[in-house]
């Protein structure tokens, strides 16, 4: 059976079950077991795109170059391909840092409303394509101050944005909102109302690799890593994600985040000032 949750939760469950059995086991063989699993689905996830690509360049080779206008057509095609593979190796690197526990979080306060904002203005054409609406819910007014790395809460923004524009229905919405959740924390949530998850998908979503349709999901242009990317991202802040999804209904994915403990520097300024 292919090894296909995460590495570190994968060794601390047989460990623990391995104790309570009072039975040796060697976590070597459960690594090697972990990264030929992880490189046959790298190396799956490559091989479409790439097949793609080498398909646009041998019709331009058989003789679509001298047709002016399938010569660009193709390009693009190829183009796109490449821009597929360099998502994914971005994906890949990241994961595989995460999961090595490699990357390192760089905190500092920040605006969790502007980031949202600034997020928003880039998928906005993304958005568009599909005549989605995304809009922000607030519950109160802004600024609000989180503590946490802002490049990488932006990433876990961003790829639930693109998932609710990937899985949403053209013309749909979604909504982002910033609430009080208790006294030092936050939770962000986007919901989309697009076709929903089923059920049974629901506890392994977060898996990488893993996708609820395989074609489908194939068609959107994802990695079929932006789930356990955020999963890991939230989770080194020690932060939880939670998901609500009802087929035909829309999904919900929230997120926790920790508020700044102390205003932010031009704040404490202007306090002075006045
Ligand atoms: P992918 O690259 O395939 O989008 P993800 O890890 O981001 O990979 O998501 C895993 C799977 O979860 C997707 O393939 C899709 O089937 C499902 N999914 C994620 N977000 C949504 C959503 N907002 N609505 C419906 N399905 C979703």
């Amino acid at each position: 059976k292919p090894v296909t949750t995460d590495m570190r939760t994968l060794v601390e469950e047989i460990e623990k079950f391995a104790e309570g059995k009072k039975i040796e086991i060697d976590t070597l063989k459960i690594r090697e077991e972990y990264r030929k699993d992880f490189l046959g689905n790298v190396s799956h996830e490559l091989k479409t795109p790439l097949f793609t690509v080498q398909g646009y360049i041998l019709t331009l080779l058989d003789g679509a170059m001298k047709d002016k206008k399938l010569r660009k057509k193709y390009l693009q095609r190829a183009n796109k391909g490449v821009e597929r593979l360099i998502y994914i190796v971005k994906d890949l690197d990241l994961i595989t840092k995460l999961e090595a526990g490699e990357l390192k979080l760089e905190r500092e306060d920040f605006d969790i409303i502007e980031l949202i904002q600034n997020t928003f203005e880039l998928l906005e054409m993304k958005a568009a394509k599909k005549e989605i609406s995304l809009t922000f819910d607030m519950e109160y007014p802004n600024p609000v101050y989180v503590n946490g790395d802002k490049e990488k809460i932006q990433q876990v923004i961003s790829n639930l944005l693109v998932n609710s524009i990937k899985y949403g229905l053209p013309k749909g919405t979604t909504e982002v909102s910033v609430e009080n959740l208790i006294k030092n924390k936050v939770i962000v949530r986007v919901t989309d109302n697009g076709g929903g998850i089923q059920k049974q998908h629901i506890p392994r979503l977060f898996e990488r690799f893993y996708r609820v349709d395989q074609s489908g999901s194939r068609n959107e242009g994802g990695s079929g890593l932006g789930l356990s990317i955020v999963k890991h991202i939230v989770e080194a802040h020690g932060e939880k994600i939670y998901v609500e999804s009802e087929v035909d209904v829309g999904s919900e994915f929230s997120f926790t985040l920790e508020k700044a403990s102390t205003p932010p520097v031009s704040e404490k300024t202007s306090n002075k000032e006045t």
